[in-house]
């Protein structure tokens, strides 16, 4: 019966979901003169709004925009520890504070201007492969026939989950608030309250308001008005709050017979910190030629797929991303005496501190960790807080 369906048009790449993930990888294929078109369901590109916008200065590299876009700079990230004790990192990172909506809809404004038909407000429902080794994909108001789908619809992806692929997820509660804040910093705390992240302090600028945030399994928005009472925010200081998910682990399966995945959908997160604009603008550096040459050579195959990206993106970025979550299940065991503890030995540590400020990284923390397995002070805050906490001062062993 579904082959009985009239068909609306016909496409080379139809995209689903017209956020950074998918208005990025429209504007490369555009570059490219593949034709291919975005599925969206909300009408406005951009919104709602849901990030707190802070990226390491690659992005400037990698996917470069308008300065405009740009609302601060931040030079120092504070690290506070749940006994208020706080170390400052400056590094070389400097990270920029963006105008998400309109990061948004520079790049799709661009990928339309240069072809990309944009269908908003529009809502993918499912597809299915044909006998002609294309894909027939349902939305809300059109039947497409097409010869690549690309999964960019987020962390609630609808095309992954016809793969079986779910991702873990942690709410998010955001606010931007009226709060004298230093321009220059951004602030971390640490809690175990709200162990899957930290609470995130990001000034936007000259305007006097913060994105301020966080995201916990374990009631987000008690943990969030709580915070804000601790920092003595009162709620006429709330501009306006926003929402969310993260999606929790690292990238597994993103390539598929026809399908790929793209961005949160694929769980392209640092699941130290939450972000995922830097790892998703090089995965889809990488997918825009595998989907150039995988239609020159008219092969749609999860083989080819999985060769030409999905291998490279693992290889790139995988193990880095692989290694950003091990940190937060070490970081999720540690209990308050232990963040306490560690900033301690941090604030007297000259060594650590060098090893911190020449190799931390937003992005990619092999370095640093390479460097941190051979500082003994670490080492033994390691072997402490796990090994002898939990084997050699076990009740157990008494
Ligand atoms: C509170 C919060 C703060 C964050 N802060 C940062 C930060 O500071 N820095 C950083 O790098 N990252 C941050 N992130 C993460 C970042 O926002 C995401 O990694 C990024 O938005 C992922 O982009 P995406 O295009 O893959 O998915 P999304 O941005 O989620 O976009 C998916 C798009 O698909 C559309 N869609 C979904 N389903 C369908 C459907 N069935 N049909 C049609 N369209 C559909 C949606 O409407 C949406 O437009 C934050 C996230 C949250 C929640």
């Amino acid at each position: 019966m579904r082959h009985n369906l009239k068909v609306d048009f016909e496409i080379d790449v139809c995209i689903i979901g017209g956020s950074i993930a998918g208005n990025y990888l429209a504007y490369l294929l555009a570059e490219q003169n593949i034709k291919c078109c975005v599925i969206e369901e909300h009408e406005i590109l951009g919104l709602p709004f849901q990030c707190a916008g802070i990226i390491s200065q690659k992005i400037l590299k990698l996917a470069p925009f308008p300065k405009s876009l740009i609302l601060n700079r931040v030079k120092t990230a504070k690290i506070v520890a749940p006994n208020n004790q706080s170390i400052e990192l400056s590094g070389k990172e400097n990270p920029v504070i963006i105008d998400r909506i309109e990061l948004d809809k520079f790049f799709g404004k661009k990928a339309q201007e240069m072809g990309v038909k944009y269908y908003l407000g529009e809502k993918y429902l499912s597809h299915w492969g044909l006998p002609n080794n294309k894909v027939c994909i349902k939305t809300s108001k059109n039947n497409i026939v097409a010869k690549i789908i690309v999964g960019a619809d987020g962390p609630f992806s609808k095309v992954a989950k016809r793969y079986g692929i779910k991702n873990t997820m942690i709410p998010a509660v955001q606010a931007r608030v009226k709060f004298n804040y230093d321009l220059n910093k951004t602030a971390m705390h640490f809690d175990q309250r709200w162990k899957e992240l930290f609470v995130y302090i990001v000034p936007e600028g000259e305007n006097g308001v913060c994105r301020i945030g966080l995201a916990t399994s374990d009631h987000p928005n008690k943990a969030f008005s709580n915070f804000l009472k601790k920092i003595k925010v009162d709620p006429s200081q709330i501009i306006s709050r926003q929402g969310g998910a993260l999606p929790f682990g690292y990238p597994k399966r993103f390539a598929f017979k026809n399908t790929v995945l793209l961005g949160d959908s694929a769980c392209m997160v640092k699941a130290t910190a939450g972000g995922g604009i830097v790892m998703l603008v090089s995965a889809a550096r990488i997918l825009a030629p595998a989907i150039s040459k995988s239609l020159e050579k008219n092969d749609f195959s999860q083989r080819f797929f999985r060769k030409t990206y999905e291998r490279l993106v693992k290889r790139s970025l995988g193990i880095e991303l692989k290694l950003h979550f091990l940190i937060r299940l070490i970081l999720m065991e540690l209990k308050s005496e232990d963040f306490n503890r560690f900033f301690r030995m941090y604030l007297n540590s000259k060594d650590l501190y060098e090893i911190v400020e020449n190799y931390a990284d937003m992005d990619f923390p092999l370095k640093l960790i390479g460097k941190l397995l051979f500082n003994r002070e670490f080492m033994q805050f390691v072997c402490f807080s796990f090994y002898y906490k939990k084997f050699a001062y076990h009740p157990k062993y008494y």
